[in-house]
């Protein structure tokens, strides 16, 4: 990154009275891409999908695209809740077809039955959360400042370092942000069994 492209409170060259405290937040923050160059990864081809769908119209306005881009932050957010998935403490689901669930609530997510469940909700705790939102927000962020070519920056803050949690900046401005993770939609995983009853 050039030197020229932060805010002068950023680089070192202004006196105020808060630019060693930004200094001290600019050089502690990390980008996702530093953090999960694969969520980057993922962002960044569909995006190319988005590119596409803007082309053909299935994507017809803003409204539209940023209801697409929520949906690819809920998308994020499952595939790493989706990485904790172990192989026990799942919810069989006995409606047709046949399922079963990893479910993050203590309720079946299809026929919302609450009896008969695993002990254990699936829901990672809020500190895990709260990290996971930080990583899909940035790296959508981050794909849509490169792609728009607006000269912004998006960097994270590691969680415990108070309360700025990214900072956006651009070679004139910085944002301090605190991010809340809060409503989210987290899909669960679901398997789709075979009978194999010998009736069938
Ligand atoms: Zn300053
Ligand atoms: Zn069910």
């Amino acid at each position: 990154m050039q030197p020229n492209s932060l805010p002068i409170c950023f680089s070192g060259e202004c006196g105020c009275l808060v630019a060693p405290e930004l200094r001290r937040i600019h050089e502690a923050s990390t980008s996702a891409e530093a953090l999960r160059p694969d969520l980057t990864l993922l962002v960044s081809r569909i995006f190319d999908c988005l590119k596409v769908l803007v082309q053909r119209q299935t994507i017809p306005s803003p409204e539209a695209l940023g209801i697409a881009l929520g949906a690819v932050f809920d998308l994020c957010m499952s595939l790493l809740y989706a990485e904790r998935c172990t192989h026990t403490q799942w919810l069989y689901c006995p409606q047709e077809p046949i399922a079963s669930f990893y479910p993050y609530m203590r309720s079946c997510p299809r026929c919302g039955r609450t009896d008969d469940l695993p002990t254990v909700a699936h829901k990672p705790a809020s500190d895990s959360i709260g990290r996971y939102a930080s990583l899909c927000l940035a790296a959508i962020l981050a794909e849509l400042c490169q792609r728009t070519r607006t000269g912004w920056n998006v960097r994270l803050l590691a969680s415990g370092r108070g309360e700025i949690d990214m900072i956006l900046f651009n070679a004139e401005h910085a944002v301090l942000c605190e991010l809340k993770a809060s409503p989210l939609t987290a899909f669960p995983i679901c398997v789709f069994m075979r009978n194999l009853s010998p009736q069938r």
